[in-house]
C-alpha cells in the first residue's frame, strides 16, 4: 500500500509494454511484481498486508481515493486508472513465502484496498482466484476482503473451503439503493439490486459477510430515511455487519470528484469546496450527527459492530464543520429501475 507523505516509487520499469487484452475502453497490460501481497506499515490500518491483484480499477467510482496510485506509474490523468488496468504478474513463491510469514505472525490481510479484486477483468484473468488458492492450501490466514464485483460468486466454493481452517471475512460495498445515482457514481459496477443478491448468496453460502456503507457521500447518499432502506435490504439479504466510513478527499480524486460534482449537482459545488478546504477528511458536528445515525440504525436492523468500520470513522481529527452545510433543498429521487 501507498501511504500520503511517503516518496512515490518509480514503478515504470515494471510495467509491460504489450497490451494484453482492451475490453471495451478499457486497455489491460502486464505488471511484473515480486509478490502480490505487501507490508503495510501504517500504524492506522485494521491490517498488516495488503493484496491488490491490479492496479487500477475499471469499476469507474467517482470518489475512488486509490486513483493517485497510477501517477507512479507515470501517469498524469486521473481518468486513466479506470482506464488503464495492470495486471499482476507475481513470483507465486515469493507470494507463498510471505504468506506463511503472515500466517507465522498472526498478521491479517486486505485483498482490495487500492483495486477491486473482483473488477470485470478478474473473470478472465483470475489473478484474485489464484491467490485465494494459496491461501486455501494453508491454515489460519486472517483474511478480509472488499469489493463491489459480482464475479465474487465465482469463488463461493473456494471461499467456504478456505473459511474451514481459516478466518476470512468479506464486504460488499454498496452505499445507495438508487439505481440511477449509482450508475452515475459507479458506472461500471453492478447495480444495487445485483449486490444485494451477491450478499444474500454469500450469507446463504455461510460466509461471514457484511456490507460496507463506504464511502458516505455528503448531500447525495447522507440521508437517514435512505440508509435506513438499504440497511434494510442488506438485513434481509442475510448480512450481519456493517462498515461505513465518510467520503475522503484528497488530490488527485479531489479535482476529479469536484469536477465531476459540478457538471452533476452543481448547487453543492460550493459547500464541497468549503467543508473539504483544509482537510481530506470531514469531521466535526456533521460527521457526530451522521456517526449516531449509523449507530441507531446499526442497533435497529440488528447489525454488530464493525470494529475496522468504527475505527475508521472516529480516526481522524479535523477542522469544525458547518453543521448546516448539507441542508440545501434537494431534488426528488429518480425512480429506481435496474438496467
Ligand atoms: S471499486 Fe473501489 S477501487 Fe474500484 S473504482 Fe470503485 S472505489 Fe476505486
Amino acid at each position: 500500500m501507498i501511504l500520503p507523505g511517503v516518496p512515490a516509487p518509480n514503478l515504470a520499469p515494471l510495467l509491460g509494454k504489450e497490451t494484453l487484452k482492451h475490453r471495451g475502453d478499457v486497455a489491460y497490460r502486464a505488471f511484473a511484481t515480486r509478490s502480490l501481497l505487501n507490508r503495510c506499515t501504517s500504524r492506522n490500518m485494521p491490517f498488516e498486508w495488503t493484496v491488490n491483484p491490479y492496479r487500477g480499477c475499471a469499476m469507474g467510482c467517482r470518489y475512488c481515493y486509490a486513483t493517485y496510485t497510477h501517477e507512479y506509474l507515470g501517469s498524469t490523468v486521473a481518468e486513466d486508472f479506470h482506464a488503464s488496468i495492470y495486471v499482476k504478474r507475481d513470483d507465486p513463491q515469493e507470494t507463498s513465502r510471505r504468506l506463511a510469514v503472515a500466517v507465522r505472525r498472526g498478521e491479517r490481510i486486505a485483498l482490495g484496498t487500492a483495486t477491486d479484486p473482483y473488477q470485470p477483468g478478474e473473470a478472465e484473468e483470475g489473478v484474485t482466484r489464484r491467490f485465494l488458492e494459496q491461501v486455501a492450501q494453508r491454515r489460519g490466514v486472517r483474511l478480509g476482503i472488499i469489493t463491489k464485483g459480482a464475479v465474487i460468486l465465482r469463488d463461493v466454493e473456494l471461499l467456504q473451503r478456505i473459511q474451514e481452517r481459516n478466518d476470512v471475512s468479506i464486504h460488499v460495498s454498496l452505499i445507495s439503493l438508487d439505481t440511477p445515482l449509482i450508475r452515475r457514481l459507479e458506472p461500471w459496477a453492478p447495480p444495487p439490486e445485483v449486490r444485494l443478491e451477491v450478499l444474500r448468496r454469500l450469507a446463504a453460502a455461510g460466509l461471514d459477510v457484511g456490507i460496507s456503507v463506504s464511502p458516505i457521500l455528503p448531500a447525495l447518499t447522507d440521508r437517514e430515511a435512505d440508509l435506513d432502506a438499504l440497511l434494510g435490504r442488506a438485513a434481509e439479504a442475510g448480512v450481519t455487519r456493517l462498515a461505513s466510513t465518510m467520503l475522503f478527499l484528497r488530490s488527485p480524486t479531489r479535482e476529479k470528484y469536484l469536477r465531476w460534482i459540478e457538471a452533476e449537482f452543481p448547487r453543492y459545488l460550493e459547500a464541497y469546496r468549503r467543508a473539504y478546504a483544509k482537510s481530506a477528511y470531514l469531521t466535526g458536528p456533521y460527521r457526530e450527527r451522521l456517526r449516531s445515525i449509523l449507530d441507531r440504525l446499526r442497533k435497529k436492523h440488528g447489525f454488530l459492530r464493525d470494529d475496522a468500520g468504527r475505527q475508521s470513522m472516529q480516526r481522524f481529527p479535523g477542522p469544525p464543520a458547518q453543521l448546516q452545510l448539507w441542508e440545501p433543498p434537494r431534488p426528488a429521487a429518480e425512480p429506481a429501475t435496474i438496467p
